[in-house]
């Protein structure tokens, strides 16, 4: 059976249980959207109240120290299923049901041991996950980019085309860099080249903390938003031949959460992006946040918090 037949049955049997997974992704038809087109881009924004957990998630090392890990076997709920997947590289990782969704099929690919998010020594895995399901996006959201769990490495999954980036790179909506090549080493070799321009800010004004300008937390890797997906040949049938093809494309980030974040109550627009508001869903958790995000201020955002490498 291949891994997307493996973990789609994986998905439906979670749901059979009818326990958290089931309420959240049901809760999905409840969700807001406004559409939001910005300079040709098709942008959207969600309210989905039961992210608040994700856009509020309180990252600094006091605040991880407290909580038992939830990507941990022994962090599980009960009712989470999780499918072992062994990657080509030697790397073990587990897959299971996102139980806070933003699609209504989404996962999360974690680590098999407790470290922490880093995407160097796990890109190669990426890439090969990519591949075993090309139905699937694969993405990565640096420590200080939208991880609620910068302590353990993990990459989430959710359908091609989920993201409007993925179909509309051409326009100016966030900067950002796309790596294209048709075999896994040299998309490795370009991939690599293209995140050695990036280094650790040395003045960035945020932290993984909820306060601005709480004192800055240790950070040890660029900041950087990352989604890859495989295409695969089409059958030599088909009209147009193509040969297939490992995408990838990297947003490089100056701040972790945007201003407005931190501003006073009557204000404050709670928006904390990482790779799936790079890629042009919006998803905010209160309905102030929701009246307050126009496409222009969404633009603004995106601006704000992207960084201009290349
Ligand atoms: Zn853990």
């Amino acid at each position: 059976m291949n891994l997307y037949t493996q973990i789609s049955e994986m998905f439906s049997r979670e749901l059979e249980l009818r326990g958290r997974a089931f309420v959240n992704y049901g809760a999905l038809d409840q969700v807001e959207v406004k559409d939001m087109t910005i300079d040709g881009f098709p942008a959207k924004l969600f309210f989905n109240p039961a992210r608040v957990r994700s856009v509020m998630a309180d990252v600094s090392p006091e605040a991880l120290q407290k909580r038992a890990c939830f990507l941990c076997p022994d962090g599980l709920e009960p009712l989470q299923l999780t499918t072992v997947w062994d990657s080509p590289t030697g790397q073990t990782y587990f897959i299971r049901v996102n139980p806070f969704p933003i699609f209504n099929h989404h996962f999360t690919i974690s680590s098999a041991i407790h470290e922490r998010q880093t995407f160097a020594p796990h890109m190669e895995s990426m890439l090969h996950l990519a591949q075993a399901m090309p139905e699937m996006s694969i993405f990565y959201n640096g420590p200080m980019c939208g991880a609620s769990a910068p302590d353990h490495m993990h990459f989430q999954a959710v359908p091609r085309h989920s993201m409007p980036i993925e179909d509309h790179f051409d326009t100016n909506y966030a900067n950002a860099v796309l790596v294209q090549e048709s075999d896994l080493q040299s998309h490795l070799a370009a991939l690599e080249k293209v995140l050695s321009m990036a280094s650790i800010p040395e003045n960035a004004s945020q932290t993984g903390s909820l306060t601005a300008g709480a004192s800055r937390t240790e950070e040890w890797e660029p900041r950087w938003n990352i989604i890859s997906w495989y295409e695969p040949a089409s059958s030599p049938n088909s009209l147009i031949a193509s040969s297939p093809r490992f995408n990838t494309i990297v947003f490089f980030r100056r701040e972790s959460r945007p201003q407005c974040f931190f501003a006073p109550e009557n204000e404050r627009i709670l928006f904390s992006p990482g790779t799936v508001e790079m890629g042009g869903i919006g998803i905010v958790a209160n309905r102030e946040s929701f009246d307050r995000l126009t496409p222009s201020k969404l633009r603004d955002i995106i601006r704000e918090v992207a960084d201009e490498i290349v």
